[in-house]
């Protein structure tokens, strides 16, 4: 691990290379929410492809669905949101400012495990707790995180409606469309990506706790006998994936999660949690949540949302298995787990070791000098050429990029610092002996090559 590096260090390198932005930065920005610049859109659409890939696409039991953002109210009665979705809150009673009850006495060094919302504001006046700022501090109270809007012209009670803290209740919602129409046996799960709104009191650590943020989450239905052998499944799967995009195995880690702080309806919970440069936290969860949400949702909609195992002759309500990843924390474990800072050739540098699976570039192509115009033509032709052939290379045209811009070193500085595996130059030897020089991102390791082989050096 890199230990020298700081999540300043990221958000800066972020900024300088595109890949995100503060929100709406022109306007001072608004707190909780970030933009994704051309470079972090790249990363994100590959870290979704891959997640797909795996948890859908190679798989015969899964069913994509893209549920809408705004549902009816009824939903988040039924899912315990609208009573229960809330965090602990409490004010500094000078500055007004808002805080994590459940933070401060962590921060203070105190374990809130299985703390109800009495028992913190006891340990905060007990122990004369202050505020950050150093004030006296007010009463724990809830604070509901989901954001409300009004459906329609008129803004009245009535027509409240929320945006979604998470994904999973669009895909119990249409348990029973997946059931109608496609007749699946039991084990399945559904699984969708998208954006989810929380409403954080404290948002912080710059991707990681913000208001608006991506989820990639799957509900997999079983027959309560054997869910642990799907539970396990996954499991494994969550490391491999993680894996897949480049994680470091020694840094992510399995957290059981004891009874008395798992929610109610779960009878088992693993937090994967990951050392980010803020700490250890969680990244995603895993969790066996029983037959709660469709007997919630059957309740509550009053429709039927059982299950009849035709081998057996039985009706029953599934029970569910619910992965839950954060893209936000994925992204950002990416960027810390491969942002390395080294010496080459006698210089500092900034270099981002990206699993070349999810780097946005796989090769920059450059000519050595950029007023010459037979390299820049040449250099051109290569990168054409290779652009030509990317699909029959498995990678998009865009992951191939041409940059004549600044001198040749600047340009290896950038192209490190956003992780492109790669650079060839082309340069005279290229025109008279068809060898472009290939330069190796990790080691600074230049070697020659024929324009040929470069196909095979992508593949
Ligand atoms: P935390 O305890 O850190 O607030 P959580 O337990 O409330 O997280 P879940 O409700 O389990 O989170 O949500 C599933 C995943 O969604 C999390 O593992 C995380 O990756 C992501 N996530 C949740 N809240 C946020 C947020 N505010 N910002 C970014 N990602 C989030």
């Amino acid at each position: 691990m890199n230990e020298k590096i700081n999540l300043e260090d990221i958000i800066s390198l972020c900024k300088r290379r595109g890949f995100i932005y503060q929100g709406s930065e022109i306007y001072g920005g608004l707190s909780g929410t970030f933009d994704y610049g051309p470079l972090g859109v790249m990363i994100k659409d590959q870290v979704k492809k891959l997640w797909w890939k795996r948890f859908v696409d190679d798989r015969s039991d899964m069913y994509g669905v893209d549920a809408a953002i705004l549902m009816n109210p009824k939903t988040w009665v039924s899912s315990g949101h609208v009573g229960g979705f809330s965090d602990p809150l409490i004010e500094d009673l000078k500055t007004k400012k808002r805080y994590r009850a459940d933070h401060l006495l962590e921060s203070a060094g105190f374990s809130v495990s299985g703390k109800t919302l009495e028992d913190m504001d006891k340990m905060i006046k007990d122990n004369k707790i202050k505020s950050p700022d150093g004030n006296d501090l007010g009463d724990v109270r809830q604070f509901n995180m989901m954001f409300k809007t009004n459906i329609g012209a008129i803004e009245s009670d009535e027509n409240t409606v929320y945006l979604r803290p998470e994904t999973a209740q669009g895909m119990f919602v249409n348990f029973k469309n997946i059931q109608d129409t496609f007749h699946p046996r039991l084990p399945f799960g559904m699984a969708q990506i998208g954006k989810a709104f929380r409403n954080e009191i404290a948002p912080r650590d710059f991707v990681f706790r913000v208001r608006e943020f991506e989820q990639m989450e799957i509900e997999y239905f079983v027959d309560p006998k054997g869910w642990e052998v799907s539970f396990e499944n996954f499991q494994n799967e969550i490391k491999s994936f993680f894996n897949d995009i480049g994680l470091d195995k020694d840094r992510l880690h399995e957290l059981e999660i004891p009874a008395e702080d798992r929610a109610h309806y779960s009878s088992r919970t693993v937090d994967f949690e990951y050392d980010f440069p803020i700490g250890r936290k969680e990244l995603c969860g895993l969790a066996y949540r029983t037959d709660f949400d469709l007997k919630a949702h059957a309740d509550g909609s009053k429709v039927d949302l059982s299950y009849f195992d035709e081998e057996n002759k039985e009706r029953f309500i599934p029970h569910c298995i619910e992965p839950s990843f954060g893209l936000d924390r994925a992204m950002l474990a990416i960027l810390s787990t491969a942002y390395t800072v080294d010496t080459l050739g006698g210089e500092e540098r900034v270099v981002l070791k990206l699993a070349p699976s999810i780097a946005p570039y796989r090769i920059a192509v450059f000519p050595l000098l950029k007023n010459k115009q037979e390299l820049t033509d040449k250099a051109k032709e290569i990168w054409q050429g290779l652009r030509n052939k990317a699909s029959s290379m498995g990678i998009s045209p865009a992951k191939i990029v041409y940059d004549e811009t600044q001198s040749i070193g600047k340009r290896y500085r950038r192209q490190d610092e956003i992780g492109t595996p790669i650079c060839l130059t082309v340069d005279f030897d290229t025109l008279e002996k068809g060898t472009v020089t290939v330069r190796d991102r990790d080691t600074g390791e230049q070697r020659l090559m024929k324009v040929e082989d470069l196909e095979d050096l992508i593949r």
